[in-house]
């Protein structure tokens, strides 16, 4: 039967379907492929004796005894036995109704985590009903849901779904499984795990190795390849102007007149991209470096390039300031060279756009540098043919492909490099950025020296500022981060103010400044252009500092309760300091709530930044930490995340469907297709950014 057809006016929706489709719920395909989280086990009755610690077992017992205590606190204590052992039920909420139900001599059926220790069996707040009834014949599915939509509902949903949805494969015939095991059929391996036989061990389903599940990854990463594959082609076959090197001319000059040598990791990096450049293909490349690593100049090589084969080529930057730096480096590196730089960001004077858009239209600016304001509709190149994205994390899909359009020449696309700091780790890499190039810049410029990292407590942030001025007087400077508050934008300026007023306080002599989002972008600037010229000693500011700013003298880093910052966002952090000769620190100053401790997770994220200066390093802690759905940010929204496999336990399953990809592409072209919209639907618009 075909599957359904998208859903109808949404306000004739009801609660539950409304949350069906927020769960992206909408196909009977994708009801049968949403699969349980666990299961629970209604199928028989167990004895008390037998019932394992940290077991959630169904009993059947008669109450002994029901009572209310008060201590530790109120609660109500029911006794039951069941004639092999008996065990203590605790309450922590419960009604008058609870006691009536729970009355001693009652027969009862209860369900529940058992608990061993000094006291005998407990279960803590078990479901209850009277003795006696059916006993269910599969294990009961639990599901993935969302508030609003109850179990039941959701049961009842997923065995239409599962009825109705068209099953047949979309496997070739004969194609050799990575694990013998993968070889169920897709019907068996989901009318299986919707509702697995009672004799089936638990923990192959819990730990998703049994064979009904290897199929369902197989099959996922499999998708997941196909159409990035597919992305891929289609973008092969697009044309692009093959922009080819000319010796002696800017490129070359520039190279020459850079005041350091390129790291050998530059040089081929630049050959990578030089190479792709001058195919008459779009490139499609992610540039990786870790902070401090020299990007920039990369790109500004690569658009040499362009400018040198008579293209335009436009820069992009996620934050006014971090365009700013670009546009200040760039224009004193190429102005010299006669190339015209100009620059767009949102709050620029009227004026002063008017003119920069006339220079991109008329061509006569070869480099355009700015903030999402080099997308706005009415900026108009001449013949753009290279368009950068730095930080590219930052930016969404739409934004990538609004800077691709604006590309004039008919049926042709810009080359894109992408730059990030936050590389990714390897099994990422080769699933979610499989579309991609990646060219990775693993050296850093010599001369640095290792920036030590201390977490501190914010108790002594009076030796913390001991310790700046030990800095100044050597003519350091120093960043001071104020925190992350996300829920309020207002609250993070009241910080950062505060902070501002008490280190001026603190310094008597030293120039302290402020910077923070809100600020006038004049003001931004001036605050930028005294810290980059030395004249300012401390810049307190919000995360508005986060990516790029690049000023070698600075020498600490403070970061104001780094326990509420992510640990690419530590990272990328504390990689403004270390940029020049001189040994740099960073100090991770961290509160804790009156009396309580730091979180877990914030422990780990502080101590993995003790441990390592290793951006790879970082990256593949926090991914373990945070998996891979936040890892990888804006890349991701809207796009199809792996729901099933597990990159770092099912590697080789990966590595199966990448080699599988292209041969079923080339091979079964429409069982791809079919697959792909079985398993993504309308999902796999984004590759094309
Ligand atoms: P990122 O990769 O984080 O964007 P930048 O491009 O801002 O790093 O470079 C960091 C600093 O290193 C800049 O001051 C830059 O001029 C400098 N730099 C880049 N490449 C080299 C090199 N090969 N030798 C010395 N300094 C370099
Ligand atoms: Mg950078």
């Amino acid at each position: 039967m075909p599957d359904k057809a998208p859903s109808p006016a949404a306000k004739t929706l009801s609660a539950p379907q409304k949350a069906l489709i927020k769960l992206g719920l909408k196909r009977d395909i994708d009801l049968a492929l949403h699969l349980p989280l666990r299961y629970e086990d209604e199928t028989r009755i167990v004895k008390l004796r037998d019932a394992r610690e940290g077991d959630t077992a169904q009993i059947e017992a008669t109450v002994t005894a029901c009572e209310i205590t008060q201590r530790p606190r109120r609660q109500l204590l029911v006794t039951v036995d069941d004639g092999s052992d008996t065990c203590v039920m605790r309450f922590f909420s419960f009604y008058p109704s609870h006691q009536k139900a729970l009355a001693v001599g009652n027969r009862i059926r209860a369900r529940g985590e058992v608990k061993g220790g000094f006291m005998g069996l407990t279960m803590m707040h078990p479901t209850f009903k009277a003795a006696g009834g059916n006993l269910a014949e599969a294990l009961t599915p639990v599901y993935p849901t969302v508030a609003g939509l109850a179990q039941a509902y959701l049961r009842r949903a997923v065995i239409t779904g599962l009825n109705h949805a068209d099953l047949s494969e979309t496997m070739p015939q004969g194609i050799a499984w990575p694990d013998p095991r993968g070889a169920w059929s897709l019907r068996d391996a989901l009318r299986f795990l919707h509702h697995p036989t009672p004799d089936v061990s638990l923990a192959a389903l819990e730990d998703r190795s049994h064979p009904a599940w290897v199929r369902l990854k197989c099959e996922e990463l499999l998708a997941q390849q196909l159409s990035q594959l597919t992305a891929k082609r289609e973008r092969d076959l697009l044309r692009a102007p093959g922009l080819k090197m000319k010796r002696g001319a800017l490129h070359d000059q520039l190279l020459k007149a850079l005041p350091f040598a390129l790291t050998n990791a530059q040089q081929r990096v630049g050959r990578e991209i030089a190479q792709d450049l001058s195919r008459p293909v779009p490139m499609h490349r992610l540039l990786q470096g870790d902070v401090g690593a020299g990007k920039t100049v990369v790109a500004a090589l690569a658009a040499m390039v362009a400018i040198d084969a008579g293209w335009q080529c436009a820069l992009m930057a996620p934050t006014e300031i971090l365009a700013t730096q670009h546009f200040a480096k760039l224009v004193g590196w190429l102005e010299p060279l006669g190339v015209k730089v100009a620059w767009l960001i949102g709050s620029q004077k009227k004026k002063e756009r008017a003119a920069m858009l006339a220079l991109i239209e008329s061509g006569e600016a070869a480099l355009v540098v700015g903030t999402h304001a080099v997308i706005q509709e009415h900026v108009k190149f001449k013949n753009l043919a290279l368009a950068i994205i730095d930080e590219q994390h930052r930016f969404g899909v739409a934004q990538r492909l609004a800077l691709r359009g604006k590309m004039q020449a008919p049926g042709m696309e810009p080359h894109m490099l992408m730059m990030t700091a936050t590389p990714i780790p390897r099994t990422l890499a080769m699933s979610y950025y499989a579309d991609l190039d990646v060219s990775v810049i693993d050296e850093l410029p010599p001369g640095r020296t290792p920036i030590v990292t201390r977490v501190v407590s914010d108790h002594r942030r009076d030796e913390v500022v001991e310790r700046i001025g030990a800095q100044l007087q050597q003519g350091r400077q120093v960043y001071w981060v104020c925190p992350l508050i996300e829920e309020s934008e207002a609250l993070d300026l009241t910080n950062a103010t505060e902070t501002h007023a008490d280190l001026s306080e603190a310094l008597p002599g030293v120039m302290v400044g402020l910077l923070h989002s809100r600020m006038p972008v004049a003001e931004k600037k001036a605050v930028m252009e005294l810290f980059t010229a030395g004249v300012m000693g401390v810049l307190v500011s919000t995360t508005v500092i986060e990516v790029g700013v690049d000023v070698p003298n600075a020498s600490l880093m403070v970061i104001e309760h780094a326990e509420r910052f992510g640990l690419s966002q530590l990272h990328q952090l504390r990689g403004r300091v270390g940029r020049g000769a001189a040994a740099s620190a960073c100090v991770l100053l961290y509160g804790t709530p009156e009396g309580g401790r730091l979180s877990e997770t914030a422990r780990e994220r502080l101590r993995a930044m003790v441990e390592t200066n290793d951006g790879f390093e970082i990256a593949r802690r926090d991914l373990e930490i945070r998996g891979p759905g936040e890892f990888l940010g804006a890349r991701q929204s809207g796009a199809p995340l792996l729901r099933f496999a597990d990159l770092e336990t099912d590697s080789h399953l990966l590595d199966w469907a990448r080699a599988l990809a292209p041969q079923m592409l080339d091979q079964h072209a429409f069982l791809a297709e079919r697959h792909i919209g079985r398993w993504l639907g309308g999902k796999s618009e984004y590759l094309k950014a």
